[in-house]
């Protein structure tokens, strides 16, 4: 079985595209190895990947539509770039297939051969039309006849299926990806891969003063997000007991800004050991009282990496759409007891300014804090869902 994979973006990376190249046949080859043995070649701006026989396609598509990079793929019938052989595999394609109208485009790659596409696509067009009756049709045919002519071989497209786009995962640096198991950090993790990032993720949660239900969830939720990029590292940080110096030790109306920044000094710490050169949260301007500007900007000035928000700009619906799509949805919405409602203050800050926050922590031990945390941190390898 052979399998044409073409990309778009990355083709315009100029001195890097080999890079990007060598990356996507790389992811390609990780996510299809556990399943079946593929051999993965470049060819004229497109990668082709032959599988044994016997494998079930559709597994293969659900794979190669999680390889981010990807613009398409088709199932191909490889030929050499021969008429006899051509005219071959087209009549036993349109056998498979039920159809009653058809179109014909020949891409010639490769200049040198002895036919121009006009010809080829005319000459095809009138053997199918006396073969089968149907009709050809340019403007949405039942069925479209690829053909990509390379030097060495001739490829028959069958049904083109969309790839996810973005950066093949691994071209864009690592990152380290705030995690809590509700809707919206998978999407911004989602996002980041999508950008090309790898990630590692980190997870705050109050066991024993709540349940395991959040680390249940975002273990599901990174098994999930693996499948983007292969084995992850997940940090579990215990934030119970930090809690419960901050409401022992500083007013209530801040509390959360107060988690935030501590949750963002524990990450920092975490994404030095991973290399990483930046945050992921799934903040979205405005969406609840610690994604205002005012606290926003309160919380970041912790921070000495970047703290991407790629969701910052979305809608609640929009997230909830984009999580449905990415299929992290129903995982997320299962109940939990997220570290940030334990402990909720009654009236939580809405807007809060940098220099009295920072005066709050004054009268606290941070940097003692921060390492208590630090020295209970657990890392677990996490292997991707299904594979
Ligand atoms: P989410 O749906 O991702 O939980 P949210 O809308 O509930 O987001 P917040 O609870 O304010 O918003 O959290 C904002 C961001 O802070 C999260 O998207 C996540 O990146 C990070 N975060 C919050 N709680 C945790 C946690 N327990 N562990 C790790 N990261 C967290
Ligand atoms: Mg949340």
């Amino acid at each position: 079985m052979y399998v044409v994979v073409h990309y778009a973006e990355i083709g315009l990376k100029g001195r890097n595209r080999p890079r990007f190249e060598e990356r996507l046949r790389a992811n390609l080859a990780r996510s299809l190895r556990s399943l079946s043995e593929p051999r993965i070649r470049k060819l004229f701006g497109r990668i082709l990947v032959q599988l044994p026989d016997h494998t079930d396609f559709e597994e293969v598509k659900r794979r190669i539509e999680k390889v981010f990079g990807v613009a398409y793929f088709s199932r191909v019938t490889l030929t050499r770039p021969e008429l006899a052989e051509i005219e071959q595999a087209v009549d036993s394609y349109t056998k498979s297939r039920s159809f009653e109208s058809f179109g014909v485009r020949v891409r010639r790659v490769e200049k040198t051969l002895p036919f121009t596409s006009n010809e080829l696509e005319r000459h095809l067009g009138q053997r199918i039309q006396q073969r089968t009756g149907a009709r050809v049709e340019l403007s949405r045919p039942d069925l479209w006849i690829v053909l990509h002519l390379l030097s060495r071989e001739a490829l028959l497209l069958h049904d083109r299926i969309p790839g996810p786009r973005g950066l093949p995962v691994g071209t864009a640096g690592q990152a380290l990806s705030l995690i809590s198991g509700g809707i919206d950090s998978p999407v911004a993790a989602h996002q980041m891969l999508k950008r090309g990032c790898t990630l590692s993720y980190v997870h705050f949660h109050s066991h024993p003063f709540t349940s395991t239900a959040s680390q249940r969830k975002v273990r599901d939720l990174v098994a999930h997000l693996a499948r983007y990029q292969g084995p992850v590292h997940l940090y579990a940080v215990p934030f119970g007991e930090l809690q419960q110096t901050l409401v022992r030790e500083a007013p209530s109306d801040p509390r959360i800004v107060l988690y935030r920044r501590f949750m963002l000094r524990i990450a920092e710490a975490l994404a030095e050991r991973e290399e990483a050169r930046a945050l992921v949260t799934g903040d979205s301007l405005g969406q609840v009282s610690s994604q205002t500007l005012g606290n926003l900007d309160t919380i970041n000035r912790v921070a000495t990496l970047p703290v991407l928000r790629p969701l910052v700009g979305l809608d609640k619906a929009e997230i909830v759409e984009l999580a449905q799509h990415i299929g992290t949805f129903e995982t997320s919405i299962e109940p939990d007891e997220d570290c940030c409602s334990y402990l909720m203050p009654s009236r939580p800050a809405t807007w809060t300014r940098p220099d009295v926050i920072a005066a709050i922590e004054r009268t606290l031990d941070v940097k003692g804090m921060v390492e208590a945390s630090l020295a209970k941190v657990e890392q677990e390898r996490i292997e991707p869902l299904d594979e």
